[in-house]
């Protein structure tokens, strides 16, 4: 716990007759790309306004920094930084107006202040809009802006709340990028998605929520590795040679199920890259060359549907869905 940047135990949040929170407990640790991965509905937003001070839970505690989030708010905002749906940005504002207005009431010294527009502009690729009102901005650059509004007073624990959502791939990967580099330069990020793949691209850990519950909390490639298993497939000339293939593999290669269907040769493996290897020199012994290959590891999606029973968003959406956020 001494090291963690977010440290939250049993929290349960009601709406009325609404249990959005029932219970959740996680961990971050500093300098690292935690993400809470779940459909609409999840608790996501939820658990990102309790630990950004916005809402109170109603049973559980939580820290960020090391500060109570109920007994020391102020503290904890001091060491925030928070971007998502319903941001505070003006649209009327240009973006470098926005920027410097949150700088002041962030409290950032007004020497300051100019300077850290400047340069957030100028990372975020915004310069040329600098000095255009906000509501002519797309809705890539209108969620950049947002994304470096919470960066103004260079907190160490940054919120993004579905930052890609809505945008399309080209702006997805930018944003992406951005957010490698805030935990290059030493941040801890708390990100929520409903993107499988953004979960798998950026985050260190993954926490899976449905309904108010985190179903799994692991590293992408344990939380696939749950499901198992790698899938190697080669395509050979004929059924004869295929059959003949899979003798040969269940004599040699050490791991895996083995089977084969008209000319495919199928294993199924937790040792993917190590019975791929065997797999190779042992048909390369005997002659035996396959005409196709295919590796197919399993996807978070594969791991969703085990953990939860329902189908996650695997892509994002292809067109962008403009500025604001639903
Ligand atoms: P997510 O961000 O994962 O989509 P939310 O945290 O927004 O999920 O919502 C979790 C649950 O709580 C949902 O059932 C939602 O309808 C409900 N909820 C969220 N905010 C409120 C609110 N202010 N009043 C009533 N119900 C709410
Ligand atoms: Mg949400």
């Amino acid at each position: 716990m001494a090291d963690s940047a977010i440290w939250v135990e049993g929290l349960v949040k009601r709406f009325k007759s609404v249990v959005a929170l029932k219970g959740i407990d996680f961990e971050v640790q500093k300098g690292t790309i935690f993400g809470l991965l779940g459909p609409n509905g999840a608790g996501k937003t939820t658990t990102i306004r309790i630990l950004a001070t916005v809402l109170r839970a109603d049973e559980g505690q939580a820290r960020v920094m090391g500060h109570d989030v109920f007994e020391e708010p102020f503290a904890v905002r001091c060491q925030i930084g928070l971007a998502g749906q319903n941001a505070a940005v003006d649209p009327n504002l240009t973006g470098r107006e926005n920027l410097r207005m949150i700088g002041k009431l962030a409290q950032v010294a007004s020497s300051e202040i100019r300077r850290r527009a400047d340069e957030l502009l100028d990372t975020f690729d915004l310069m040329d809009a600098a000095d255009r009102p906000l509501r002519t901005y797309s809705g890539g650059m209108r969620r950049r802006l947002d994304v470096a509004a919470a960066l103004v007073s260079r907190p160490p624990i940054i919120f993004l709340d579905e930052p890609t959502t809505g945008l399309d791939v080209q702006s997805r990967t930018e944003l992406w990028g951005v957010i490698r580099n805030l935990v290059a330069d030493g941040s801890t990020v708390l990100l929520t998605t409903q993107y499988l793949e953004e979960a798998d691209q950026l985050a260190d850990r993954i926490a899976v929520m449905d309904l108010g519950r985190i179903v799994a909390n692991d590293t992408a490639a344990l939380l696939k590795s749950r499901l198992g298993n790698t899938v190697i497939e080669m395509e050979m000339e004929n059924e004869a040679q295929s059959a003949w293939a899979e003798d040969v593999l269940q004599k040699t290669v050490a791991d895996g199920q083995i089977e084969h269907e008209g000319v495919l040769v199928r294993i199924n493996t937790d040792k993917g890259p190590l019975i791929l290897i065997q797999a190779i020199r042992s048909l390369d012994a005997w002659g035996l060359v396959p005409i196709g290959l295919s590796v197919r590891e399993p996807s978070l999606d594969d791991v969703f549907l085990t953990l939860t029973g329902t189908q996650a968003i695997s892509s994002a959406p292809t067109t962008a869905l403009g500025g604001g956020y639903s």
